[in-house]
């Protein structure tokens, strides 16, 4: 069911012992949405926990609060009387979702997001989910620290690239603005982040060695294979190289995670790359999505060309 933001404070104000999830495969989004609402609850005075069933990408570990993000244990039981999810729809928690059986409050941005069998706060025009906490907290009475400010204002940085994609808009950069007044750091921020490990760029040569063009070069993709993909951890940004060919209208970078799990990202200009992830079992926006293909690479490549070469032709 839909619920309005104040409806979604409401909830949270009403109960104590809350958990907190989001995405696995967590962005600065993911992230920096979950700590600023742990650390705003726990001033409130209630009982906050983020379970986050994936490791996270070393540049985020500098947020305020970072060491309090839990992973779930397999079977962990976890007491709670409302589980908010933040970034996603409830089929890419992994197994926080089994932590328990409280109500859930759901706080997306996400198009593909369509709250089937639970209360669903949803504002796909946000920039980021943190640019929706950044509002919450209004309703919730909450002050936005300094700690705090630092978490939302890296989610609006990451999930706009930098307010630079076509979802940055006036409400972000009031929000941009706002948290710099309460303390934020944007540099500091911008240096954390573009940080990459000697092994994430070489990977990306890699990356960008793999480049193949189809459909008349309306369409960009790089692949990955497993024995390249576990030198490293992260692809963040690959995708932007080859995004910014001229000619190109959808990117893809497909990455082998393991045998037989392929990961897929995309990038747009134009076609709605959400509804491509959509049929293929994922999500996202339209201009950035993904999804998990769980097949061979070379099967996972075919199947991704057609589908991307559907949306192109229509
Ligand atoms: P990425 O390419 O990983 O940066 O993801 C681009 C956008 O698509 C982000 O907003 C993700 O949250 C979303 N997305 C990626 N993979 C999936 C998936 N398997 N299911 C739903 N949304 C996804
Ligand atoms: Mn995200
Ligand atoms: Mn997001």
């Amino acid at each position: 069911m839909l619920i309005t933001l104040t409806e979604a404070a409401r909830r949270i104000k009403a109960t104590n012992k809350i958990l907190i999830t989001a995405h696995v495969q967590p962005d600065g989004d993911a992230i920096g949405s979950t700590l600023a609402l742990m650390q705003m609850l726990r001033a409130l005075g209630k009982s906050a926990q983020i379970f986050i069933d994936d490791t996270v990408r070393k540049n985020l570990h500098m947020l305020p609060s970072f060491e309090e993000i839990r992973r779930p244990k397999p079977d962990e039981k976890f007491d709670a009387d409302l589980m908010v999810v933040l970034d996603t729809s409830l089929d890419r928690i992994g197994n926080a979702r089994k932590l328990t059986d409280a109500p859930i409050v759901n706080i997306d941005h996400h198009v593909t997001n369509k709250g089937e069998g639970v209360d669903l706060y949803v504002e796909t025009k946000a920039a980021a989910t943190c640019e929706i906490i950044f509002k919450l907290a209004a309703e919730l009475d909450a002050t936005i620290t300094p700690e705090i400010a630092t978490c939302l204002y890296t989610g609006l940085a990451t999930d706009t690239g930098f307010f630079q994609f076509s979802n940055t808009r006036a409400e972000t950069l009031a929000a941009a603005s706002e948290l710099i007044k309460l303390g934020v750091s944007p540099h500091f921020i911008s240096e954390q982040l573009e940080k990459k490990s000697l092994a994430e760029v070489r990977g990306l040569s890699a990356a960008l060695n793999s480049l193949k063009m189809f459909y008349g070069d309306k369409v960009a993709g790089m692949i990955l294979d497993h024995a390249t993909a576990k030198t490293f951890d992260s692809t963040e940004g690959f995708i932007d190289e080859i995004r910014v060919i001229e000619t190109v209208d959808v990117a893809f970078l497909l990455t082998e995670k393991a045998p037989n799990v392929c990961r897929v990202s995309m990038r747009s200009k134009g076609v709605n790359v959400a509804q491509i992830a959509d049929k293929l079992g994922g999500g996202g926006h339209v201009r950035a999505a993904g999804c998990t293909l769980k097949m061979p690479l070379d099967e996972a490549e075919k199947i991704l060309v057609a589908a991307i070469g559907e949306a192109v032709d229509n």
